[in-house]
This record gives structure tokens, sequence and C-alpha cells, in this order.
């Protein structure tokens, strides 16, 4: 098959049929032409604008014990910790100063964090910082919680659906979790108001080219604002200990596969992607993806929330660091904006 032929089809119908696609996902070669394709529809969308969002990790709690990650509630030798509303106010007004206009609320399930507790919080960044937007991360909720959380002013909402394949998606995740309650989430969130994210992890355990494609078709029956999607990472106290991680250049093509089909969307560059290669970062910029999400906690907890091994948490990745990063996203070819950097979506 030729290369050219079908990405550029992909650029004009933002789809192709099942076979095309899957082979795109599969082939190595394709990943400089697919980036300078994705590249040119980021920048006829976003230009060269790339959004920062601070991230706060504000609980490794977790109550869920996917068999991936480190913050599962089986991993005992986590070490655990919650900030307070205090801390977490802290962290926003050191993100606002350094220019931060999204912070992004995220943690593993904890029960501590009632929606009592949750609305508290989001209310009073809203009111602190009206012209900001609040996204949570904060795993799967009830419709009601979620409705309480945008009332008190809560914008966007992450959920990784992780794998759009019901058998694949009970092997990464204990029988309680089901992908049936994970995407009515995504459905809810999206029909109260959030703009919503969603997303993937590449290379995770048993993962299939075909579960690759089916997370893709179902990206398209959702439409989200954001697509996240990183290497899967393995974690050394976890059931998947023993597995490789994702392939960078793999994941790099995904982006750019998703930049194609999803032309509006804000797609970070993530932090598994720097984790797995020191200029991973630049090089999910350049397949194109538009956002990144340096570090707002506390410098005490960053290390403990270890989702994978060797997570980063200094340099690029450290909020206060933003100067450092702004310059490496120069060096990459775009410049960090200070905007809230909503959705530019058609519809
Ligand atoms: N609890 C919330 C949730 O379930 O959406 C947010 C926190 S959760 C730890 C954030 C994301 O981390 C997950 O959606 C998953 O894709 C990613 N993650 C967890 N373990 C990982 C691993 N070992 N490698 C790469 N990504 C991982």
């Amino acid at each position: 098959m030729n290369f050219s032929d079908i990405i550029n089809r992909l650029k004009l119908n933002r789809d192709l049929p099942d076979g095309e696609l899957k082979f795109l996902i599969s082939s190595d070669e394709a990943n400089e032409q697919l980036a300078l394709a994705a590249d040119e529809i980021r920048r006829a969308n976003y230009g060269e604008d790339v959004y920062i969002r601070g991230l706060i990790e504000f609980s490794n709690y977790c109550k869920n014990n996917c068999y991936y990650c480190g913050i599962r509630c089986g991993n005992t030798k986590a070490v655990r910790y919650r900030l307070t509303k205090a801390d977490i106010m802290e962290c926003c007004a050191q993100g606002y100063s350094l220019g931060f206009r999204t912070f992004v609320l995220q943690g593993g399930e904890d029960p501590h964090f009632t929606d009592e507790v949750m609305c508290d919080i989001i209310a009073e960044i809203r009111q602190n910082y009206p012209d900001c937007a609040i996204t949570l991360s904060v795993g799967e909720r009830s419709r009601e919680s979620y409705q309480a959380y945008f009332n008190a002013g809560a914008n966007r909402f992450l959920l990784r659906h992780e794998t759009a394949t019901d058998d694949h998606y009970r092997r990464l995740h204990p029988k309680n979790l089901s992908l049936q309650n994970r995407k009515q989430c995504l459905f809810d969130l999206k029909e109260i108001g959030f703009q919503v994210g969603s997303g993937f992890m590449v290379g995770s355990p048993y993962q299939s080219d075909d579960n690759l494609l089916a997370d893709l078709r179902f990206l398209q029956t959702l439409q989200p604002d954001m697509i996240g999607i990183g290497p899967f990472i393995r974690h050394e106290d976890t059931p998947f200990a023993t597995f490789d991680s994702g392939d960078l250049y793999k994941t790099l093509r995904l982006v750019s596969i998703l930049r194609l089909m999803f032309p509006y969307a804000l797609i970070p560059s993530t932090t598994a992607l720097g984790t797995i290669h020191p200029q991973g970062r630049e090089m999910g910029l350049r397949a194109g993806a538009n956002v990144v999400m340096p570090n707002l906690s506390p410098k005490r907890v960053r290390e403990l929330y270890m989702l994978y091994d060797n997570k980063i948490s200094t340099d690029e990745e450290a909020a206060e660091s933003v100067d450092k990063l702004k310059k490496k996203v120069v060096s990459a070819g775009y410049r960090v904006v200070t905007a809230r950097g909503d959705v530019k979506k058609e519809n």
C-alpha cells in the first residue's frame, strides 16, 4: 500500500476504512509522513500555539485496583498522601502567577474527597480565578456527583476509557470495574456540558492493533474535546511488573493519526511520553500534540504520585520551570501561550 495516498485521504476525510487505519497503526515507516500531515492540520487549527495546564495531583489514595497502575489500592508499598484545600489553593496561586489559566485536579479515586469536599474546593477556585478553566480527573462517579461539580464551577473532565474492547478491559481491571460504566460516565459528562477528554494507553498488556482500532472508533462516537494517550509503562509493584512498556514510535504515530481524525482536538504531549524518551515531549508536539501539563503539586509529594516506574517530575515537568519548558517548546517549532485554551470545535 502507498502511504502518501492513504495519509492524504485520512487528512481529507478524517477517516479511513478499518484495513487502512490498521495498516497505518502498524507501520513504523509511516511515522514521518504522518507527522508532517498532522503538523499541517494542527497549524491550520491552532497555529503554533501550545497550551499549558497546571497539573495538581491532589491524592494518591485510590479505592481501585487497576492492574497497570502504581497507585492501585493493592500496592502496599505506595506511600500515600492527600493535599488539603489550603495546599491546593496554594498550588493555584503559584500556577496563576506563573501564567497558568487551567488547573487540572487529578487524583486516585479517594473516598475522602466526597462531593461536599470536592464542591467546596471547586467553588473556591472558581471564585478566586474566574478567568481560569477547572479540569477534573477524579475517575468514575455518579451523574449526580458530576452535575454537582459542574454546578460548582468545573468546566472540563478527563477520563480515559483505557481500552474500548470489553475483554481487553477485563484483562486490565478487576471484576468490579466495567467498560460499560466508564463509557456511561463519559456520555453523562458530555451531556452535563463538560468539555470531555478521553484516551488510552498504547502498548498496554494484551493489546492488539484491533483493540487500538476499536479505540479510534469509540472516540469517533464520543467526539471528545481532548484526547490523552501515552505509552503504557510498567510499575514494579503491580501485577504487570514484567510486561514490556509501550513503544515510543507507535505512540507518536497514534498521536498523528488522532490529529488527522480529530483536527480540533486538544491533545497533550504526555508525561509518559517524556518518561520513555528524553525528547518525548518535543516529539509528541511535532507529531501533532498541542498541550503540555507541567506539575504544580508541592515538591514534597511529586515523587509519590508514581503511576509507573521512573515517572519524571523535574525540569520541564515542573511548573516552576516554565521558562525551560517554553524554550523547549520553541526549539520544537511552537510557542507556549497563556490562555485558557478551550477547544476550537466547529459544531
Ligand atoms: N483516577 C482517575 C482515573 O481513573 O481516570 C485519574 C488518575 S489515573 C492514575 C490517570 C491515568 O493514568 C489513567 O487514565 C491511565 O491511563 C494512566 N496510567 C495509570 N497507570 C499507568 C501506567 N502504568 N502507564 C501509563 N499510564 C498509566
